[in-house]
């Protein structure tokens, strides 16, 4: 399948909302969304090669290395539709990654969003997951019973890198590495910045205005 050229990125640090907006932008405009966390969280949870070399990094709150990162994701662009848009939630999170990704597709806009740090500490440590993807908070969005997911019924976990102790060594990261990122495509005047403080549905509201 020929590779697809166009697509999106939502930068912002660890529980901005990348995930939620990026499911109501695949649902709502059709983009198809790629999600490095969600591609490895996979990988380890069926134990593959990639995900046994992964999952230490990921359990520590630290990036996985840029080559395996920088594979399944050009394995995912590759199984798209060309005339298919994409949009990225994750990815890129070093200037390798986005060098690797300019070489290969036309990125057309980055929405950056923005949450500061004390609401996202919150906003993480009290999200919890369905193994299938739903997400919830226990406070901002707790499911109908206590710990289990609604649409599947399946046990609600937290996941390993959603405490305390790990929401800085995650920020640390975004702002050494990423940060750069938003920098290189700032400088090309593609960088939309959105308020990411807010109901999700707001924040969405935002996102469909600056894209029109
Ligand atoms: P996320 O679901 O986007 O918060 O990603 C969860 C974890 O997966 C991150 O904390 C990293 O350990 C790893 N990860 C996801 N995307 C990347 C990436 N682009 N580069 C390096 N590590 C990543």
């Amino acid at each position: 399948m020929a590779q697809p050229r166009k697509g999106i990125i939502l930068v912002g640090a660890p529980g901005s909302g990348k995930g939620t907006q990026a499911k109501k932008l695949q649902e709502v405009l059709g983009y198809a969304h790629i999600s490095t966390g969600d591609l490895l969280r996979a990988a380890v949870r069926d134990g593959t090669p990639l995900g046994a070399k992964a999952k230490g990094f990921m359990d520590e709150g630290a990036l996985v290395p840029d080559a395996l990162v920088i594979d399944i994701l050009m394995e995912a662009l590759d199984s798209l539709d060309a005339d298919k848009l994409f949009l990225l939630d994750g990815f890129p999170r070093t200037i390798p990654q986005a060098e690797a990704l300019d070489a290969k597709v036309t990125i057309e806009r980055v929405i950056d969003l923005q949450v500061p740090y004390s609401i996202l500490e919150e906003r993480i440590t009290g999200r919890r997951m369905s193994p299938s993807g739903h997400v919830y908070h226990v406070h901002y969005n707790p499911p109908r019973v206590n710990g289990v997911c609604d649409v599947t019924g399946e046990p609600l976990y937290q996941r390993s890198d959603d405490t305390s102790e790990k929401v800085k060594a995650r920020w640390d990261k975004f702002e050494s590495e990423t940060r750069p990122v938003i920098a290189r495509y700032q400088a090309r005047g593609i960088v939309v910045e959105v308020d990411g403080v807010g109901h999700p549905d707001t924040i969405f509201v935002r996102i469909q205005a600056v894209l029109r």
